[in-house]
């Protein structure tokens, strides 16, 4: 089968579960959801809307959030991995939206990318979803489907990314990442599989008969 034929494939069944996917990571404006995305690293979504309910109560601007500084920052994420460094991230980015963006997030890849904390990945998030700006976040799970899928072959999330983007219509990107993100963690988890258990492989690899282990991550 083709890429392009599994692509259509993968659209109709996603389109059918989740028909308006939701943005997982609660927040009230750019800032907050910006905060939120480099919270998200390594932690899951759910912990970071607990701790963001009590955190954004008190900061949900940059001027807030560095009035908070570094230490009061920590107290609120404590309980996230990689917290000491996402506290300094988000007191130094506040600090710099500040300065150098008048207190608004920016809206280009470059400016995003700029801030401490802020990978490709983020920027994506916050162009996408606060923005509307067409982009394609590739984080490990919509990797790890991607493989599993067989649309693409790439080593890693920026291969995967550009793969995506060409086979998928730019129109589709800003609701596809999240409708994969929901499969993956409904149906396509980070454990073992068969490859034949889904609707989705079945469809996919019609002439799949025995367990199939994608050995890629
Ligand atoms: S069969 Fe396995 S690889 Fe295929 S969609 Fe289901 S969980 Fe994912």
């Amino acid at each position: 089968m083709k890429k392009s034929e599994r692509a259509e494939i993968i659209l109709k069944e996603l389109k059918e579960l989740y028909p308006s996917p939701p943005i997982p990571l609660n927040h009230t404006n750019a800032f907050t959801l910006l905060v939120a995305v480099v919270l998200s690293a390594q932690s899951t979504d759910k912990k970071v809307n607990e701790l963001t309910k009590e955190l954004f109560k008190v900061a949900d601007t940059p001027e807030k959030m560095k009035e908070l500084g570094v230490s009061r920052i920590y107290e609120y994420i404590k309980q996230l991995g990689l917290s000491n460094q996402k506290s300094k991230n988000i007191y130094l980015l506040s600090k710099l939206i500040i300065e150098e963006f008048h207190g608004q997030v920016p809206n280009s890849f470059e400016e995003l990318e700029s801030l401490p904390g802020v990978g490709h990945k983020t920027a994506s998030v916050v162009m996408s979803q606060v923005f509307n700006i067409p982009s394609f976040p590739v984080d490990t799970h919509i990797h790890r489907l991607s493989q599993r899928w067989g649309i693409t072959n790439g080593d890693n999330v920026r291969q995967t990314e550009k793969d995506l983007k060409n086979i998928f219509p730019i129109s589709e990107w800003n609701t596809l990442h999240l409708q994969i993100i929901f499969y993956g963690r409904e149906h396509c988890t980070a454990r073992g599989c068969d490859g034949t258990k889904c609707l989705m492989c079945r469809t996919l690899y019609p002439k799949r008969k025995k367990k199939f282990i994608c050995k890629k991550p």
